[in-house]
């Protein structure tokens, strides 16, 4: 165990915040002030130490009266334990932005569910985590809001190339434990938003099923897909904060499903013998860049070794998830950022004739382009005339893509696959061109499009030393089995704890 607090896991953390070795005061001042140290990489859109140590204040005094955890007992409690929520999570403690001028400095009167679960198992939050725009993007790219550190906004950049993007759009959060800044976070997944940046910054991140995390307090992008899940740098300290953040909100989300919290950490070591793992040919053609296959293929032969099988399996229509996803998603997008209008919360323009003119001039102002492309693409194909031409056809593919999983995993168990087709690109390379980053979604948005559990471990390394995810994919409810196989995984491998040369 090294002596650096940011070099520990949750798991560890969580252990030495128990025995009383180290206070949750030390761990944030440590944390807050390793962020202040790596404000370059742009992570953070806001901070608020007083908060925090006020939190870490409230822990220690939960960890004081809490018996000791005897060496061996099975641990299950935050206490202590620092984290950061992507800024879609509205939060009481700091303000929240969403990645847009529309909602700079808006304060939350509530906590979101998820900020909520994880706060109730005591994790302490050390701030808010740069995004996209509403959560649109692949690069973190599309923020309009300066990073801490920052008087103009500023692209996060990767730990492991500085010149690189995070992926997106939960590019903050990938980054921030990338370089130790934080041992744990939360993000959002609609379309890969946890699992691609996961991949570009070599973490592990979950989106469970649709409907096991609340999006109550979630900014909403396309209510229909958005999940929140944990980011971290194991698949077992990804179950210790997933197990506290899932679970029914009956009186807040109607599309939180009755399912009871589950203790994922339980079955991680069970064993993967005879686990069948479908291949589906469609994310293995052209198009999938030769160091990123070689990296999903090794650490499939790595799950051979384990015991597992690998069984050829069809997802016929793998590529028809782009158009889908992107005529679905806007859509949802163009009705669900209506209600930013200048009236109740949020950016308004100063000057104006009456009362169009306001909603007009607001909108304009407060979008940026890439969430106004999305507004108007929505807009179309939900108008008279073209909905049955687009929305509709998009509804019915969209159901077909959760038939075809349903018939691949009466022949497997989990899905492997790589989660993006390149390693991450340059800062600016595909930012003149939406098409380029949309294609790029290809093999995580089959999974958001069925609703199923999806998530990204780090298998290797690619071009210029960057990080390769491998994506599982598990039918509905399926966690404990990513988890299980993914930790299986990473304690025969050790690409998860690597760490960036620069940090
Ligand atoms: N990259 C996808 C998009 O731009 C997914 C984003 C997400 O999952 N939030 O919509």
């Amino acid at each position: 165990m090294s002596n650096e607090l940011h070099d520990l896991s949750v798991v560890e953390l969580a252990a030495l915040l128990q025995s009383k070795k180290v206070s949750a005061v030390e761990a944030a001042e440590h944390f807050l002030k390793r962020m202040a140290d790596h404000s370059h990489l742009g992570a953070f859109v806001s901070i608020h130490p007083e908060a925090t140590l006020a939190q870490a204040r409230a822990a220690d005094a939960v960890l004081a009266k809490q018996a000791p955890t005897q060496p061996g007992d099975p641990f299950k409690t935050l206490t202590g334990v620092p984290i950061a929520h992507k800024d879609v999570f509205v939060t009481r403690d700091f303000p929240t932005t969403a990645g847009s001028k529309m909602l700079k400095g808006y304060q939350s009167p509530f906590d979101a569910t998820v900020v909520t679960r994880l706060a109730e198992a005591g994790a302490v939050t050390l701030g808010k985590l740069n995004c996209d725009e509403f959560a649109m993007g692949s690069a973190n790219e599309n923020s309009a809001i300066a990073p801490i550190g920052f008087d103009a906004p500023a692209p996060v950049r990767n730990p492991w190339a500085p010149d690189r993007v995070p992926g997106g759009s939960s590019g903050g959060s990938a980054a921030a434990v990338a370089a130790r800044l934080a041992p744990a976070v939360t993000g959002t997944d609609t379309g890969g938003s946890i699992r691609q940046p996961a991949s570009f910054c070599g973490i592990t991140g979950i989106k469970p099923t649709y409907g096991r995390a609340s999006r109550y307090g979630m900014v909403a992008f396309a209510s229909s897909l958005d999940q929140a899940g944990p980011m971290a740098r194991s698949a077992e300290d990804c179950a210790l904060l997933l197990s506290a953040l899932c679970g029914p909100d009956p009186d807040r989300d109607a599309t939180s499903l009755d399912v009871p919290a589950e203790d994922f950490s339980r079955p991680l070591n069970d064993s993967i013998e005879g686990l069948r793992i479908g291949i589906p040919a469609e994310f293995f053609g052209e198009g999938l860049a030769p160091d990123v296959r070689a990296a999903v293929d090794a650490s499939l032969k790595e799950y051979e070794k384990l015991g597992a099988k690998l069984v050829p399996i069809s997802l016929p229509r793998t590529e028809l998830s782009i158009p889908v996803y992107y005529i679905i998603a806007p859509a949802e997008a163009s009705s669900n950022l209506s209600r930013f209008d200048g009236v109740k919360f949020g950016h308004r323009a100063k000057d104006y004739a009456d009362l169009t003119d306001m909603y007009k001039k607001t909108r304009a102002e407060g979008f940026g382009d890439e969430v106004k492309r999305r507004i108007m693409i929505g807009t179309y194909v939900l108008s008279h005339g073209y909905y049955d031409a687009y929305y509709l056809q998009a509804q019915k593919i969209r159901r077909m893509i959760a038939d075809d999983f349903q018939q691949a995993f009466q022949n497997c168990d989990v899905i492997a696959g790589p989660v993006a087709p390149t390693v991450a690109w340059k800062l600016g390379e595909k930012s003149a061109d939406p098409l380029a980053n949309y294609l790029a979604d290809i093999f995580t948005l089959p999974a958001s499009l069925a609703g199923l559990p999806g998530m990204s471990l780090p298998a290797g390394f690619g071009e210029g030393g960057m990080p390769v995810g491998l994506q599982l994919i598990g039918n509905y409810f399926g966690e404990a089995r990513l988890l299980n196989a993914a930790h299986r995984f990473q304690q025969a491998t050790d690409f998860h704890l690597r760490q960036p040369g620069s940090i």
